[in-house]
């Protein structure tokens, strides 16, 4: 049977997906502590406003507003046995606004994660934790998602378990993880890690990447590091915030210009990437700019790690090493093991971070 998405990426050079949705929803009303999901059935035009507004952008796959879609992030929410209800309107919404383009434009069901940390480290199990996804991706694949869009993945339990899941729906699978802890995970994969992880997948992605993180720099040089360890002909996948949050005025703003969101694109294009959007604090004007910059260049050399700094900002130490290292370095042997801690940043405060911050994807 065709599949958009994957004709899409038969055809073209690079794809365009969209912005935030989090961000973009404070901005009409949406409060810290919110489930945006609710708003598919409680303020649909404005997730249709917001799409649409991507899609006018230039965007050629939108994600759906599902991002904490799973039993487990709706629970938060006293919302756990609305899974099917909120991720079919979900999937509604962002088919009219598709259906409505004029050109082809990519459904894809965003499924994040659970927020609770699988075992060993964690309590949840492999069966919850599969159970949990099957819930959701039966929802969207149902109401006709193109392809399902696993993000801002950390560990490689939730990513196996997810994955899994997805794959009893016979769709596409797109999977990026968050590069946040210097070079790593928050749970310690490397991009080279994962660039060899996704191969043993019971199905293996028809693209994978990196989203989120702490912006576009890091997210570029990540993206550089898996590639060094990918197979000729993988697509990989770069979904960058936007700069980096600061507060102000009590509210969070991301530091990146359009101006450095197109220079983003360019790089990433460069380096081998061949989707690209934004996260966190992505704009639909910040989305115009890229496609502006992707439709007005031409693939040129990749990009050295100075040249990175110099446009788009600082790296991590992490980061930077792995990319020296060249392909052996940037997947060292000590991380086979997975689920490994790393330091400053405990993983159970950052889950309960994440069931606060509905801004995450
Ligand atoms: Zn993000």
């Amino acid at each position: 049977m065709a599949n958009k998405f994957l004709d899409l990426l038969k055809t073209r050079d690079w794809l365009l997906a969209d912005g935030a949705t989090g961000t973009n929803l404070f901005e009409v009303g949406l409060e810290t502590g919110d489930a945006p999901e609710l708003w598919n059935i409680d303020e649909p035009e404005k997730i249709y406003n917001l799409q649409k507004s991507f899609v006018d952008a230039g965007s050629d796959i939108i994600l759906t507003n599902t991002f904490g879609g799973t039993r487990n992030r709706m629970k938060l929410h006293k919302a756990e046995d609305r899974v099917a209800e909120i991720n079919t309107a979900a999937v509604k919404i962002t088919k009219r606004v598709a259906d409505e383009a004029g050109r082809p434009v990519v459904v894809a069901g965003s499924m994040g994660p659970t927020g609770d940390i699988f075992e060993p480290v964690g309590s949840l199990t492999r069966e919850e934790g599969i159970a949990a996804f099957r819930e959701q991706a039966i929802a969207l694949a149902e109401a006709g998602a193109d392809v399902l869009w696993l993000e801002t993945i950390s560990a490689p339990e939730e990513l196996e378990a997810a994955v899994t899941a997805c794959s009893e729906t016979g769709l596409p699978i797109v999977t990026t993880l968050s590069f946040d802890t210097n070079g790593r995970t928050m749970m310690g994969l490397t991009p080279g890690d994962f660039a060899g992880r996704v191969k043993e997948l019971s199905t293996v992605p028809v693209a994978y990447g990196a989203n989120c993180g702490v912006g576009a720099s890091e997210m570029v040089t990540a993206l550089q590091n898996m590639a060094m360890c990918a197979k000729e002909g993988d697509v990989l996948v770069s979904k960058s915030n936007c700069g980096i949050p600061e507060y102000v005025d009590g509210a969070i703003r991301y530091t990146g210009t359009p101006e450095l969101m197109a220079d983003y694109a360019r790089i990433a294009v460069d380096s081998g990437i061949k989707i690209i959007g934004g996260c966190c604090g992505t704009s639909p004007n910040h989305v115009r700019h890229m496609r502006d910059a992707l439709d007005n260049h031409t693939r040129g050399p990749k990009p050295s790690l100075d040249e990175i700094v110099a446009r788009l900002g600082e790296i991590s130490n992490g980061a930077r090493e792995m990319n020296e290292a060249g392909p052996l370095g940037a997947k060292p042997k000590e991380q086979t093991g997975g689920g490994r801690r790393r330091r400053g940043r405990d993983p159970k405060r950052k889950a309960a971070d994440d069931g606060k911050m509905p801004g995450q994807e």
